[in-house]
């Protein structure tokens, strides 16, 4: 793994957010889909307090024949609320094309898709094209779990001159059903902010959640882990939406979101204490939801075992499967500084919890 510096500049310069206040918030449609549209959405969330739009003029979909985008044609929308209404305007580039466009229609802001970020080849072509001008970008994770891969994509922008940069936390793909779009690992934005401290953290718990009831506790937990801000998808009717439509929210419930998000403090008195404390504490935090999950996986699969066992009539309790696990968990579990006492407690209980769920589907 190189090490990498970034040559950052503070973002309290880039002149995007008036009072850099936490959170600081992007928030507009995931696509511009009519003037009308645009226009409205954007005079609600001004009225909310939101300083930056965002809206995608052109659309990564995943499959061919969805609604792609409203291309060119919808920059001249976004240009009328930034005349009209002093908003700063984001939108996605994905090409050199688009740089050209975006730039050409005065863009305060750009930000580059998760599909993107993942793809080399495109990153260095928007990143030569974005060469000699001093515009912010934002970088959203790349679609995999590949830290690497989005810091390549940062590397490349910063190499050709771009310093004013930040990350979005969009979650990861993943194969089978999962309770959120995109699965947060929030273990990757986490270690963005320990290689490199000064990196603006913005989480868009839009495309995490996939469904606009999960937002606020996503955005919570961005807050709760020191994010600067959020890039909220809202629409001002999400039903109608042409594109994310499930994870859309009004200007209106944006704005109540935004009202019951709990800012943390940071002590003045013990800053460094509370810094280390807090960085410790969500390490926890992030580990204990991953151990629930495995934990709810595994027992998902020990209610498969109790099914087959029921259809071929074969007892729950194994001995000697029971006793190959426990050898194997104090072997690799020493390995790792976990002594016997604690392993056998954690193991048995997981074990008995297992037997008792195989019972009563054995019983149904
Ligand atoms: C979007 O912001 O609308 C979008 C397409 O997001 P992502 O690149 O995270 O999928
Ligand atoms: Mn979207």
């Amino acid at each position: 793994m190189t090490a990498t510096k970034l040559d950052l500049i503070q973002t309290e310069k880039w002149g995007l957010f008036s009072d850099m206040r936490k959170p600081v918030i992007i928030a507009g449609p995931c696509s511009a889909e009519s003037e009308q549209q645009i226009f409205e959405t954007a005079k609600a969330l001004k009225n909310a307090g939101v300083e930056v739009l965002r809206a995608g003029i052109w659309k990564p979909r995943t499959r061919p024949n969805c609604f792609e985008g409203v291309g060119s044609e919808g920059l001249s929308w976004m240009q009328r609320v930034q005349r009209e209404l002093g908003m700063k305007i984001s939108t996605e580039v994905a090409n050199v094309k688009h740089v050209y466009e975006a730039l050409k229609a005065g863009m305060d802001m750009l930000w580059i898709g998760a599909r993107t970020t993942a793809n080399p080849f495109a990153m260095q072509e928007i990143a030569d094209a974005l060469k000699g001008t001093d515009i912010p970008v934002l970088v959203k994770n790349p679609v995999n779990p590949d830290v690497e891969l989005w810091i390549g994509a940062l590397e490349r922008l910063n190499m050709a001159g771009l310093k004013k940069m930040g990350v979005i936390h969009r979650g990861f793909s993943t194969y089978g059903k999962t309770k959120y779009r995109n699965v947060p690992q929030w273990q990757l934005p986490i270690e963005i902010k320990r290689r490199f401290p000064e990196m603006l953290m913005i989480c868009d718990p839009s495309h995490i959640s996939g469904k606009r009831e999960y937002i606020q506790e996503i955005s919570q937990q961005a807050m709760d882990l020191g994010f600067d801000g959020l890039i909220v998808e809202s629409h001002i009717c999400p039903e109608i939406a042409l594109s994310d439509a499930a994870q859309q929210v009004t200007p209106m419930a944006l704005s109540e979101i935004l009202d019951k998000l709990v800012i943390r403090d940071i002590d003045s008195e013990n800053v460094e204490y509370k810094e280390n404390i807090d960085e410790l504490r969500a390490r926890i935090d992030v580990l204990d939801n991953d151990l629930l999950e495995l934990l709810a996986s595994r027992m998902r699969v020990s209610d498969e075992i109790g099914k087959y066992k029921k259809q071929n009539n074969i007892t729950i309790l194994q001995p000697g499967r029971w006793d190959t696990i426990l050898g194997k968990v104090f072997e690799k579990g020493n390995q790792k500084g976990l002594d016997n006492e604690f392993l056998e407690k954690i193991f048995k209980a997981i074990h008995q919890a297992s037997i008792d769920r195989q019972t009563k589907i054995m019983n149904e």
